[in-house]
């Protein structure tokens, strides 16, 4: 047999067919033609997957036209040459047999699909190839079909799913699951903003009890919480746990946000009985975070997000909070706000200005507060409440507390050197109540004192109420060390802490300053007033100064020189000045 007979010996002639080659020996073309047929046979019995030739016949209906033992293994002994494949049971259930007859009626040269055999749990999963057989295209359109049976590969990889979706301790969907619900619903065609609200429900001191009862008492409390929880959904509502003591439940909305407030309220309603543990009772307090849907997500996980946003402030004001995008906002400022503020601290960005305090008596200057400014290059002037919180809240304040002390004396330096001489004008910086916790206050002073050149008399610290308040023992330690290196104390904004008056009397404070929430009120409000009285004598009685905030009209001055107050600060006087201006300001005053 020469090349391209032993070709077409091996794709053809079919059974049946007609040699079209001329007066041939029968005898010799039947021969060759089972030793192709077996040849090919062979061939689909050495793969080590179900395999098929499938073949269209002139009427138009196709049919398995050698199949190896694999794929009669799959299709059963009707996958024959007389059975049309839509007959074969498991060719027409997986719908095999449709795409084959599709396949063989069009042009595509292969073509691959998964295709699914049974019912739920007897469900199998295959892939399936189909690829043309070209060579003598006059023998028929026919196809190599193979079939790989994935049903394992898909079962194992749908329990690993099933289990990645799953939290294992309260058999709840889990974190992922969840978004995914919420993917499902944002994604409808229907969707409605405001039609879906996701509500997070926290455990408030969980991990005091966990602590209190154990690890295996408190799963039975996350167990027994989240069937109670989900004793109260309604139907649709879809419950899971999103975190270690909070649950998420994703719930459809017939009137908006009403509906949110009236599910929390009902669950609330159904935690505040008691647990039941096997040995103990516990009451469990909650809070709740609400979010609505409102189409804008640009990831389902930004609605649980916005959620645990609220459920953050609800842990603080024990009420059902909604997400407000505005107060999202404002939190988005506070973070960039603390990334730029520490490339403002590190670059050297932020000023001092120096507002002065004056003597009421007699109209001289007794000092300069030095007040931090930051002028971002963007963003304009930012103003220290916003940043003195963030940086207080980041821990920020610490080298910025350092480098207010530093930059004043430095001013403060400055003036004695443009003298020639050092100059009778002291310099109060403030000091955050975070810093006195955290940072070696007196030796940080001690340094930068030296390092300066400047007397120590020259120097007030302001420290708020809550300095003292937080750890009063530090703070006794921490000032008595500042009252050896000559450095006074003043207690900046009296009156809006709580400062027991037994350490106002015995702590080494020199100078109690009146918060300006009393001294600006005080001319129209009786009670404003009688707070001053109350201060300025129980400053007297402690033997200490006293200094009037925000003295911003000439009346304020006179009332409180009148009351006793020694000194006074305020608009009135002077706004913060520049380091030159607050010196020629001095200039003038002193003369
Ligand atoms: P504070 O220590 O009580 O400073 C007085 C604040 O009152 C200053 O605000 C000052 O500009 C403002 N003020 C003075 N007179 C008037 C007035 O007549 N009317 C009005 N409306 N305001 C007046 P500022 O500079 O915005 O600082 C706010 C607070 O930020 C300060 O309050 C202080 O607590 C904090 N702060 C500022 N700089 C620093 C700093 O370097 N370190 C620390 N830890 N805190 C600082
Ligand atoms: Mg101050
Ligand atoms: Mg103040």
């Amino acid at each position: 047999m020469d090349a391209s007979a032993a070709q077409r010996g091996f794709e053809g002639p079919e059974e049946g067919s007609t040699a079209a080659d001329g007066p041939a020996d029968d005898a010799t073309l039947i021969a060759a033609a089972r030793i192709v047929q077996q040849a090919r046979q062979d061939y689909l019995d050495a793969l080590p997957i179900a395999a098929a030739v499938l073949q269209r016949s002139t009427g138009g209906t196709s049919h398995v036209h050698l199949a190896n033992a694999l794929f009669l293994a799959l299709a059963g002994p009707r996958a024959c040459p007389d059975v049309p494949l839509a007959a074969i049971a498991f060719l027409a259930g997986t719908g095999v047999a449709a795409r084959a007859e599709a396949f063989l009626a069009g042009d595509e040269r292969d073509a691959e699909f998964e295709a699914r055999y049974g019912e739920a749990v007897a469900q199998r999963h295959f892939s399936v190839r189909l690829a043309r057989l070209e060579i003598l295209p006059a023998l028929g359109r026919r196809c190599l079909a193979t079939i790989v049976d994935r049903t394992a590969q898909v079962e194992t990889e749908q329990s690993l799913r099933a289990e990645m979706l799953r939290d294992s301790l309260t058999g709840l969907p889990n974190r992922t699951a969840f978004n995914e619900a919420v993917e499902g619903v944002l994604a409808d065609p229907a969707f409605q903003p405001g039609g879906h609200g996701v509500l997070v429900v926290d455990m408030r001191r969980f991990s005091r009890v966990n602590e209190c009862v154990g690890a295996i008492a408190g799963d039975e409390l996350l167990i027994t919480f989240a069937r109670r929880l989900c004793s109260v959904l309604r139907a649709g509502d879809v419950l899971a746990r999103t975190g270690g003591d909070e649950f998420g439940i994703l719930m459809r909305l017939e009137k908006g946000l009403d509906d949110a407030l009236q599910a929390a309220e009902r669950i609330r309603a159904a935690l505040v009985a008691p647990f039941r543990l096997s040995e103990l009772e516990i009451r469990v307090d909650c809070a709740f975070g609400c979010a609505l849907l409102s189409g804008h997500e640009e990831l389902a996980d930004e609605v649980l997000r916005n959620a645990q946003f609220a459920l953050k402030r609800a842990k603080a004001s024990g009420e059902i909070q909604i997400y407000e995008p505005n107060q999202a906002r404002a939190a988005r400022r506070r973070f960039s706000i603390e990334t730029e503020l520490r490339h403002a601290i590190e670059g050297g960005d932020l000023q001092l200005a120096f507002q002065p305090l004056v003597d009421l008596a007699d109209g001289t200057v007794a000092g300069f507060e030095a007040l931090a400014r930051w002028s971002h290059p963007r963003r304009g002037a930012i103003s220290p409440t916003e940043f003195i919180p963030v940086a207080e809240e980041s821990g920020l304040i610490v080298p910025l507390g350092r480098w207010a002390l530093d930059a004043a004396l430095a001013v403060v330096a400055g003036w004695d050197a443009a003298a020639g001489a050092p100059l009778p004008i002291p310099v109060s910086v403030n000091l955050s109540a975070i810093q006195l916790a955290r940072d070696d206050v007196p030796s940080l002073v001690a340094d930068a004192l030296s390092r300066h050149g400047i007397d120590g008399a020259r120097l007030t610290l302001e420290l708020t109420e809550s300095a003292i308040v937080q750890d009063p023992a530090r703070a006794t330690k921490v000032l008595h060390a500042l009252q050896e290196l000559a450095v006074r104390a003043a207690m900046d904004d009296f009156g809006t802490g709580y400062t027991s008056l037994a350490y106002l009397q015995r702590l080494p404070i020199d100078v109690l300053k009146i918060d300006r929430s009393f001294v600006s009120d005080m001319l129209a409000d009786a009670d404003s007033v009688a707070i001053v009285r109350a201060i300025l004598s129980l400053a007297r009685a402690l033997g200490m100064e006293t200094t009037a905030e925000g003295i911003d009209r000439p009346e304020l001055a006179e009332a409180l020189e009148q009351l006793g107050c020694t000194h006074g600060q305020g608009f009135y006087f002077a706004r913060p000045l520049a380091p030159d201006a607050a010196l020629a300001y001095w200039r003038a005053r002193s003369a």
